[in-house]
């Protein structure tokens, strides 16, 4: 996985690959996946959710420069395995997953597997983290039209804000957008697919 999927591909930062080489992707997966972990593409995980490729997973970890000492959002943890790359790159991870039982299962496991610096909470992502903000990071890792505004307000100045950015006739743009004094720095960087954003009923 590491070398086919990721270095071939481009992935160059040594601590994202080391991240991807540490984390039991086979953990995160459902028990009858277990043989596909590994695989080249995303995989159910219930609820009608997807666990990430390898690759993107990667890719938006990379996008995000994290160097060790930041505070990090992500909407739509799901399995808990994004949220485990990012936690071996960054001090804290917050992870927010709107699907109860994907919640529930995903805190199970970290704890099971020993990882201290995530924190997670079940509900409506669209809101955020206020008690926890701001961040120094924030990634949506499902889709949206516009950055939802409670979010953008948690990004500290410098910040980046990485984000599935559903564009005309359902095609999605990963974006990177930087949180500045002036306008926010907007960089488009790979056209992507990720379940859409819901909101709490
Ligand atoms: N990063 C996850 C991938 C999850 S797929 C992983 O590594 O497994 C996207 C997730 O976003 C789904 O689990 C979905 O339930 C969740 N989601 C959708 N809308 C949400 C919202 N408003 N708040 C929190 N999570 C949301």
């Amino acid at each position: 996985m590491i070398h086919q999927q990721l270095v071939l591909r481009g992935i160059r930062d040594p601590r994202v690959l080391d991240a991807m080489r540490t984390v039991p992707r086979h953990e995160f997966v459902p028990e009858k996946l277990r043989a596909s972990a590994y695989e080249d593409r995303p995989l159910p995980i219930g609820r009608g959710q997807t666990i990430s490729q390898p690759y993107i997973v990667a890719y938006m970890a990379e996008a995000l420069e994290l160097r060790g000492g930041e505070r990090v959002l992500e909407v739509g943890s799901g399995s808990g395995y994004a949220a485990a790359v990012l936690s071996l790159l960054a001090a804290e991870v917050y992870g927010i997953e709107l699907e109860g039982e994907l919640h529930a299962q995903s805190a199970a496991k970290l704890a099971r597997l020993g990882y201290r610096n995530i924190h997670l909470r079940h509900g409506d992502g669209f809101l955020g983290w206020p008690e926890a903000a701001p961040f120094d990071a924030i990634l949506l890792s499902c889709a949206v039209e516009e950055i939802p505004g409670p979010l953008w307000g948690q990004l500290r100045e410098g910040g980046r804000f990485l984000y599935p950015k559903e564009t005309t006739l359902g095609f999605q743009e990963l974006v990177v957008v930087t949180r500045t004094a002036g306008a926010p720095v907007v960089r488009p960087l790979a056209p992507v697919r990720f379940v859409p954003l819901r909101r709490a009923p």
